[in-house]
């Protein structure tokens, strides 16, 4: 919750993956912000709550073309179990998002050009182990077996892309100096 002397406050929980349907976890989490957000009205703030879905992944898309779905038509049928669950609990989100949804689109276009204008976003080639499960890299030395992955113990793939990268050493400085 931020602080009282701007009069608001901005709440939001995590932006849910939509590979799989809600589990206990995602409504224990969103029950919480909701709380905060009932207090935080109810103690006068300006208050903003945000809950949504993530559409974007390689593990939505191999999900959705495991059930013979297109990826949007996986992801509007998993995103409308979260919202329906949500509303059955009364949940007080001012804005479900969806990062489908056109008006988010625009904004991450917007963000990503005012970054790349200023020099922030760059080209170049990342090569490494990578778990589709986890959606993430790990490191040779953090590999079990050379090859397993140490989160869910799936095999990894060697994945080597050209991608955009954002240029954070440029804030070194001004990050540590915040920190
Ligand atoms: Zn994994």
């Amino acid at each position: 919750m931020s602080s009282s002397s701007c009069h608001k406050a901005y709440i939001t929980t995590p932006i849910y993956y939509v590979n799989d349907i809600a589990h206990i976890g995602h409504a224990y989490t969103t029950i919480i912000a909701d709380t905060l957000a009932r207090y935080s009205r109810m103690s006068g703030l300006d208050t903003f709550f945000l809950t949504g879905t993530d559409e974007h992944g390689q593990k939505i898309e191999e999900s959705a073309k495991a059930r013979g779905k297109t990826s949007q038509e996986y992801a509007d049928e998993i995103s409308a179990t979260f919202k329906n669950l949500w509303d059955d609990f009364g949940i007080s989100y001012d804005k479900f998002i969806r990062t489908t949804d056109a008006d988010h689109m625009k904004g991450v276009q917007k963000a990503f050009s005012v970054m790349y204008e200023n020099g922030d976003i760059y080209k170049d080639v990342y090569k490494g182990h990578y778990c589709i499960s986890c959606e993430a890299f790990f490191p040779e030395s953090q590999l079990v077996d050379g090859e397993f992955c140490p989160e869910c113990g799936k095999p990894t793939t060697i994945v080597e892309e050209e991608s955009y990268f954002f240029k954070l050493s440029a804030y070194e400085d001004k990050l540590l100096a915040w920190y």
